[in-house]
């Protein structure tokens, strides 16, 4: 057997090429899906995804995204919700980002294996992406400054008066996510949080018409990792959450196998093939945002509705927002 590396890499490889495959987690692209588009159990993407993002104007890559570094900050707005306390949300933020971070992966994904000789053992298994608490931010704008002298922040903001984006009744968060767009590479990530028009339910008991918090940012957490929707409706990625529901909290094989086959615990990461034949080495822990961290922003935020530029002139940097809708309850007739 080929090591972890190739299989990883081919993986990669056939998410784009929309073969059929053992998993329906997707990795958000540098090229935005159709709005028409949904996974499927069996495909990320649209059949011709690659040319129809180079036909765009102006034409576009299809990389997945990632992180380089083994430690992301975030901060939370200080002014947080008046519906959810600081604290609270604080809390619920790191239960859902620790999901993610403490996920073990199975040993095929482990690239802890070469050719059938493994590492000894006591070599960590777990995902070697870490997401640090970088204290609170002033900020309540979402924006990326790709100058020098401009400080950033991973922020995560409440918008409890009214929702800046479209379909506010049926969108729960946003993420927004700035990266390089010829390697995928995420330069800065920011979650919106839709507390103008749905009602967030802190802790276990949550009820039937309620929006789980922890749920929310679980997904949030994915889409901030560089993870899209996948096909599999029991997956924490899947795009529509049903009121008064948990489940979400928990992820599921196919979000486990998504997040190691990007984030692998030997320290790499899986990037488009072109890019040193698809795996790289990632860097060690250093959680600063790009061009460092600022507990206050300055300038006015950038737009962020869809996929575009998404920086100042000449910059590299491109966003995507991901968002979790919410499942309209359908009253059935009982048989
Ligand atoms: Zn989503």
């Amino acid at each position: 057997m080929k090591s972890d590396r190739v299989m990883r890499a081919l993986a990669c490889t056939t998410m784009f090429l929309s073969a059929l495959r053992a998993d329906a987690y997707c990795r958000t692209t540098t090229c935005r899906v159709p709005a028409a588009f949904a996974p499927t159990p069996t495909s990320c993407y649209p059949d011709g995804f690659e040319e129809i993002c180079a036909n765009r104007d102006p034409p576009q890559k299809v990389r997945a995204l990632w992180w380089r570094n083994r430690c992301v900050g975030y901060s939370l707005n200080a002014a947080a919700s008046r519906k959810i306390a600081f604290d609270d949300a604080s809390l619920t933020m790191a239960q859902a980002f620790s999901k993610w971070t403490s996920t073990s992966c199975p040993s095929t994904s482990t690239g802890l294996c070469d050719g059938g000789t493994c590492s000894p053992s006591g070599a960590s298994s777990r995902v070697s992406i870490d997401l640090r608490d970088l204290g609170p931010t002033q900020c309540d704008v979402v924006k990326y400054f790709t100058g020098a002298e401009e400080r950033n922040q991973n922020a995560v903001i409440f918008r409890d008066d009214s929702w800046p984006h479209e379909e506010a009744s049926r969108t729960l968060a946003l993420t927004t996510v700035n990266f390089n767009k010829d390697t995928g590479e995420i330069y800065d990530a920011d979650m919106e949080i839709n507390t103008a028009n749905h009602r967030m339910s802190i802790g276990d008991d949550v009820p039937s018409d309620g929006y789980d918090f922890l749920s929310i940012m679980t997904h949030e957490t994915g889409h901030f990792l560089g993870l899209a929707h996948s096909g599999d409706p029991l997956a924490t990625m899947f795009a529509r959450y049903e009121p008064g529901n948990t489940k979400m909290r928990n992820l599921t094989t196919d979000d486990i196998a998504g997040i190691c086959a990007v984030y692998a615990p030997d320290g790499t990461r899986a990037v488009h093939e072109s890019i040193d034949g698809g795996i790289i080495a990632g860097e060690s822990c250093d959680p600063e945002p790009r061009h460092g961290f600022g507990e206050t922003c300055t300038q006015a935020a950038k737009g962020c509705q869809s996929s575009g530029p998404g920086g100042t002139s000449g910059s590299f940097a491109f966003i995507v927002t991901s968002c979790l809708w919410l499942v309209r309850a359908v009253r059935r007739k009982p048989a």
